[in-house]
């Protein structure tokens, strides 16, 4: 069966720099509703449209097609004694845009009595190679159109 708008699509995936050196790769497979659902870029979604379980495919992103460039706006430093505690480098932290809009922080650095934090994703910027290997191919319920998501193992779960 072929990937087409309204299949679920299971992959094996690698995330390297533009030289092949590897950023990421999936230990568990990854499962997706394709067709325009957001549920993973675009530009990947329109490189596996046709293509059927087995197919290989590499694909060079650069990162306005990957995961955006950076916005030096999602950068800040804040003075320590307003960072919670328990919270370490390589965490996570809650807070907000310039907008006021809830925002996911990664804590990069503490430097003396200052943390820095930047909500941009951590691949924002980047050009990607991504290697892609389908392992399979099936039609979306029902119910998973209606959600707009995957079902059942790898996928949702409520
Ligand atoms: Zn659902």
């Amino acid at each position: 069966m072929k990937i087409a708008k309204d299949t679920v699509v299971t992959l094996q995936f690698k995330v390297a720099e533009p030289t092949g050196k590897l950023i990421e790769a999936s230990r568990e497979p990854m499962v997706y509703l394709h067709g325009g659902y957001n549920n993973t870029l675009p530009k990947i979604e329109e490189a596996l449209e046709g293509r059927e379980s087995g197919d290989e495919i590499t694909l060079n992103l650069q990162p306005e097609d990957a995961f955006g460039a950076r916005d030096p706006a999602l950068e800040r430093t804040i003075p320590k004694s307003e960072f919670p505690p328990g919270v370490k480098v390589g965490g996570q932290l809650e807070g907000r845009t310039d907008g006021g809009e809830p925002h996911v922080f990664h804590v990069m650095k503490i430097k003396g009595d200052k943390v820095l934090l930047d909500g941009n994703h951590p691949l924002a910027g980047r050009a990607l190679r991504f290697s892609l290997k389908v392992t399979g191919v099936r039609e979306a319920s029902a119910e998973e159109l209606a959600h707009g998501h995957v079902h059942g193992e790898h996928g949702h779960h409520h």
